[in-house]
């Protein structure tokens, strides 16, 4: 009888998590392409991966940080990452770029920002992954946090371009979520939505030096205001969400942001909010997963053949979509 020996992975997820717990950068940048893979032995591996690394409870502080470009972002991960590692702090640098999904190129990816930052030996920075769609990039980011988490950094910033679904994304992955803004000209608030205002915990309006200065002054006085008219949030200590004003550039007011940072985290942590936010953020990705896979199920067979079917037949008049629907999702069942 001819015994075919079992498929095997080339992939020793063991022995990878390992390398990832022991903070070995290199094992740490291969679990990340791995989570990246969309090959279905490499997801199934990445699973496994993710899935034993949850296990080490090592818990980062996740930073969400979001502007338009040319607010200042690269400029302030490059310094306040060196601010954070000049005291010991491990900090890793991820993010959700939208771009990158549409253009397959990727603006966050580029090598030349965070020169600085990128050659401090507590530092690790990953571009953007360039995908296929938001979704899928966002998931990818979501496990990649949990890998930086699980090889012991203190921080995972994960930065996003201010534009379309990437900050409520990521919002639903950190802890505190930081809006980055530029001086506004004139007294006018920068049509910055209300849903991404009340997402923030600190809005920082960047650039405070220099000619800029007494603007983003005005601007940060200005948004002060506008926070004090949103609902206090229960999860938030009197006077969160707050306004602050920093020079990434001069390296300005980024120990005051940090302070409040670390005050706001801590007071969660006390008050349960902390677990309970992650709690609710694993429920949502469990669910954004599961919603993800019924709708892989539908661009393959034989469910693309049925929609297609039944979409005739819709077309023609045969049935209702009400009916066609019911019909589809009874084939799903099968
Ligand atoms: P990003 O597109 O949001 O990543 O923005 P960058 O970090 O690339 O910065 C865009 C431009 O703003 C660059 O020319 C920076 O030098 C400048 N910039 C960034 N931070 C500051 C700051 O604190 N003060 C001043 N004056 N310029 C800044």
């Amino acid at each position: 009888m001819d015994v075919t020996p079992p498929a095997q992975s080339v992939i020793d997820t063991d022995t990878l998590a390992g390398a990832v717990r022991a903070g070995e950068r290199r094992a740490l940048a291969r679990a990340i392409t791995l989570v990246e893979s969309a090959r279905d032995d490499h997801r199934a591996a990445a699973r496994a991966l993710v899935a034993e690394l949850s296990k080490s409870g090592r818990q980062a502080l996740r930073i969400g940080l979001s502007g338009t470009p040319g607010v200042g972002k690269s400029t302030f991960i490059e310094s306040f990452g060196c601010f954070l590692t000049a005291q010991g702090l491990r900090v890793a640098v991820l993010a959700v770029d939208p771009s990158s999904a549409r253009s397959g190129g990727s603006i966050l990816g580029d090598k030349t920002r965070m020169e600085r930052l990128s050659r401090d030996p507590l530092a690790f920075i990953r571009p953007s992954p360039s995908r296929t769609h938001l979704g899928g990039v966002a998931r990818r980011t979501r496990e990649a946090v949990a890998l930086c988490e699980a090889a012991g950094f203190d921080i995972v910033l994960i930065e996003t371009v201010g534009v379309g679904q990437s900050e409520t994304m990521v919002a639903e992955m950190c802890d505190l979520f930081l809006l980055l803004l530029a001086p506004a000209g004139g007294d006018e608030l920068q049509g910055v939505k209300r849903g991404i205002m009340e997402m923030a915990d600190l809005i920082l309006v960047n650039k405070a030096d220099g000619d800029l200065k007494p603007a983003a002054m005005r601007t940060r006085a200005d948004y002060a205001g506008a926070l004090r008219l949103l609902r206090r949030r229960p999860q938030d200590p009197d006077g969160f969400p707050k306004a602050l004003s920093v020079s990434a550039l001069e390296e300005d007011g980024l120990a005051t942001a940090w302070e409040e940072m670390q005050f706001l985290a801590q007071w969660r942590r006390d008050h349960g909010h902390w677990q309970s936010r992650r709690a609710m953020q694993a429920r949502h990705w469990f669910e954004e997963e599961v919603r993800h896979s019924l709708l892989a199920r539908l661009t393959r067979e034989p469910l693309k053949g049925v929609m297609e079917h039944l979409g005739t037949l819709v077309g023609q008049g045969a049935r209702t979509p009400d009916e066609a629907a019911a019909e589809l999702l009874a084939h799903m069942g099968r």
